[in-house]
């Protein structure tokens, strides 16, 4: 048995544990990440990600190639049997805060290709695949020893200073480290069907759902060709009689001619809400499905694990590489959890508004949500929460999305700006800052940053483009250098 020795032990290499390491390395934290598959997981899951996520694709490098594989949408519709709208969603034309599309749809398994192929090139990401977590055999808070078995039967034991679980909603690692999950108590089984489909025009150009009792039904369109159905099981309905062909033909006839609809991927999920009530355990934290799950309702599952990446790389970076206290790590699951819980008491809401197969209470949905919508009420864009409390300076603007402003040129201003911590000030170099904190003196080249500074003399932005604070340099970097050395 051999013993290997790195920074970061990485289990599960689906989108969170792949941004994570991609992350990582910006910080030049070693990593060892390790993967169960040889593939990337085939199944249909994700279709959905917002403007904050392809940020952090961005980030790492592959947004450009992605955008092929994504249709930005623009209308979320959920409509009863009859087709009247009960709620819209719409979101507006051009770029949101973060400088990309509010919304795209998109291919997973071609976005997790990506991600693989970035993995490749970069030198300190020790990636291994069929490679699995099977014990934590130490865990303090010095560092964690774990047990991997590859597929060939051999065995590694690899100590890190830290293991980051993305293995996914059924988590070795949080097994493991006993962390339990908080129940939400929302459980309902869909059958999803990913289809290749020529001619798309017939089909509904939203995101829709439609609330029909006899049988609730999503249809998204995903990247340009690429259709998904989603089918709520009945009561005594099995997953062998769903997922017949014959069942799946008449279920779509109710939209095309099932011939034009080339089925590509069929699964019945479970969708339910759970939190871990942990996620952190000494040298063990968790992220993504391993941390949470939530119906798909309003998709953000992976985008709420892609933000646990971007949010936990710099505060292990920081840790690893800068000295900052250990105790930063614990804003982590502070700032994140109240996050990741709005986001799932509003995907279970809209869970409970979609799965009624009651009639008697579907009439009385609809006439609420219709009377609601002639009310005003409803619609307008999807909902971000806040952070919860963390690493802030208490300051105007902390905790807000730093904008990506328009640079005027073709480059986008976060690839202009590098990766770390951003001072941004009228004069940015009134400060003694640490490496890490990458300084721009603004001088009328981005107007719209000037603007969003307005009285302020500095802000602070975080590697996560949040804003750290504002204030002047001086007081924004001292703030900073206090809460590294506290956490
Ligand atoms: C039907 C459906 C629709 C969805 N729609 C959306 C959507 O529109 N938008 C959205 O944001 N999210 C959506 N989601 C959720 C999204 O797919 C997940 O949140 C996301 O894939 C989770 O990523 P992850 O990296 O945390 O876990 P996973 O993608 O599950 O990856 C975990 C990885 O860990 C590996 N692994 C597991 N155990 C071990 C071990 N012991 N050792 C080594 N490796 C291990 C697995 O092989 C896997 O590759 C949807 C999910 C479903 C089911």
């Amino acid at each position: 048995m051999a013993a290997r020795e790195t920074d970061v032990l990485i289990a599960g290499l689906g989108p969170v544990g792949a941004v994570l390491a991609l992350l990582l390395a910006q910080w030049g934290v070693r990593s060892i990440a390790i993967e169960r598959d040889h593939e990337v997981y085939k199944l249909p899951r994700a279709a959905h990600f917002d403007h904050e996520i392809m940020r952090v694709f961005q980030q790492v490098g592959i947004a450009d190639a992605l955008l092929p594989h994504t249709r930005a949408l623009s209308r979320y519709e959920f409509r009863n049997a009859a087709g009247d709208t009960l709620m819209l969603i719409e979101q507006r034309d051009g770029n949101a805060i973060s400088g990309w599309r509010p919304s795209y749809m998109f291919h997973q398994p071609a976005m997790e290709g990506l991600l693989r192929e970035r993995l490749k090139e970069c030198g300190q990401i020790q990636t291994m695949l069929g490679a699995t977590l099977s014990e934590i055999e130490h865990n303090t808070e010095n560092g964690v020893v774990a047990r991997v078995v590859h597929d060939d039967g051999s065995e590694d034991t690899i100590s890190a200073r830290y293991l980051v679980g993305c293995d996914g909603g059924s988590s070795t690692t949080r097994r493991m480290a006993g962390i339990d999950l908080f129940d939400y108590g929302f459980d309902e089984p869909w059958l999803v069907i990913d289809t290749l489909v020529e001619d798309e025009s017939m089909l509904p150009q939203c995101g829709l759902q439609h609330c029909d009792p006899a049988r609730p039904t999503t249809v998204m369109p995903m990247s340009p060709g690429r259709r998904r159905w989603e089918f709520m099981l009945k009561p005594g309905e099995t997953v062998e009689q769903v997922t017949d062909d014959a069942f799946i033909d008449q279920l779509l006839k109710a939209w095309l001619d099932p011939s034009a609809a080339n089925v590509i991927r069929k699964a019945v999920y479970r969708f339910h809400g759970l939190v871990a009530k942990q996620w952190r355990a000494c040298s063990v934290l968790l992220a993504g499905d391993a941390a949470h799950q939530m119906p798909p309702f309003l998709g953000q599952g992976m985008c709420s694990g892609v933000r646990d990446a971007a949010s936990l790389a710099w505060r292990l970076g920081l840790v690893i590489n800068h000295g900052a206290s250990g105790a930063l790590l614990d804003t982590y699951q502070t700032e994140r959890e109240p996050h990741v819980r709005a986001i799932i008491e509003t995907a279970i809401g809209m869970g409970r508004v979609v799965c009624t197969m009651d009639e008697a209470a579907a009439a009385a949905r609809d006439r609420d949500m219709i009377a609601a919508r002639k009310a005003g009420a409803a619609g307008g864009a999807p909902f971000l929460p806040s952070l919860g409390e963390g690493m802030f300076h208490a300051s105007p603007r902390a905790g807000e999305i730093f904008p990506q402003a328009d640079t005027g040129s073709s480059r986008k201003f976060d690839d202009l700006a590098g990766e770390g911590f951003w001072l941004i000030g009228h004069d940015a170099h009134a400060a003694d800052a640490p490496a890490f904190v990458r300084r721009h003196t603004l001088t009328g080249d981005v107007p719209a940053l000037c603007d969003w500074l307005g009285d302020a003399e500095a802000v602070l932005v975080r590697p996560d483009r949040y804003v750290f604070g504002t204030g002047t340099p001086a007081a924004l970097i001292a703030a900073l250098k206090a809460q590294l050395r506290h956490g």
